[in-house]
């Protein structure tokens, strides 16, 4: 079977993951940077990765996924913003995937993550990690962070704080940044304490998401292939449109979106992402 057939092939169990050729390329595609597609069925060009290395202000957590890929312009953001946590002397941002080297589908519970333009930052701050330059991978690897939301009561817990809304905030400032994933109940305590703050429009409420959110950045306008989202609607969302995240139709959704995690689909990608599909330094 040709790698280009690979592309186009709709499977639905998760044993067809050893066919997903994006997962065995090791190294970006050269050229300039370009993000292809959607985030659920695209690839991205001249990548580049973050550190596996601490004392950056970051710390890759479970650095042996090898997804600390991402759009240049993915990576610079994560940096800046480490940097001025660095200066302010709080804790590392605890970063969690972002994408492979050349993006693709992952064929994990991430049906997105696939343009470069996706990041998964952790709410918790580990401060014993403050001023440390040296965290060891084994330290990462073991990393245990807290959930922020009461699954029983639908709402955040005390470790949803401060920082927490500064941190999300961080990033929701960036004019580089579309929206940002969070936990419905999380959605809804910003609207709480702060509906008059404009960032608070990009955070969206989505499933899941009670541990990390997930940073989106937008489509740059160099790059004609990459497929924008649907727009954010009007508003700070903090409208009656989000109790419907409480009824009991979006408990019947959320089951369904756990349920398609479990059984990802192989995407169909884009053609101009066909090229990207095999290194031709590994054949
Ligand atoms: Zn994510």
């Amino acid at each position: 079977m040709t790698r280009v057939a690979v592309l186009a092939l709709v499977v639905t169990h998760p044993a067809f993951a050893a066919e997903n050729p994006w997962t065995r390329i090791k190294a970006p595609a050269e050229g300039r940077p370009e993000s292809i597609g959607s985030p659920s069925a695209g690839c991205v060009r001249g990548a580049t990765a973050l550190t596996k290395d601490s004392g950056k202000g970051y710390v890759l957590v479970r650095p042996s996924r090898g997804r600390n890929f991402g759009h240049p312009r993915l990576v610079t953001l994560i940096e800046e913003i480490a940097k001025e946590r660095t200066g302010r002397k709080q804790a590392p941002l605890l970063i969690g995937d972002l994408g492979l080297p050349r993006g693709g589908p992952t064929m994990s519970a991430h049906s997105s993550h696939q343009t470069g333009l996706d990041a998964d930052i952790w709410y918790h701050q580990h401060r014993q990690w403050i001023g440390r330059r040296q965290v060891t991978i084994r330290d990462r690897e073991r990393l245990y962070a807290p959930g922020m939301v009461d699954k029983k009561r639908l709402a955040v817990t005390r470790a949803f704080g401060n920082d927490q809304r500064e941190l999300l905030r961080s990033f929701a400032i960036s004019p580089e940044v579309d929206r940002i994933l969070v936990h419905f109940a999380i959605k809804r305590e910003l609207c709480r304490r702060m509906p008059h703050e404009p960032w608070i429009r990009k955070i969206r409420p989505w499933f899941g998401h009670d541990h990390h959110f997930h940073v989106r950045l937008i489509c740059s306008p160099s790059d004609p292939l990459c497929r924008k989202g649907d727009p954010i609607p009007e508003g700070n969302g903090c409208d009656n449109t989000l109790d419907w995240w409480w009824s009991a139709e979006a408990r019947s959704d959320e089951t369904k979106n756990l349920d398609r995690q479990e059984h990802p689909v192989m995407p169909t990608l884009p053609a101009e992402c066909a090229p990207l599909a095999t290194d031709s330094r590994q054949t």
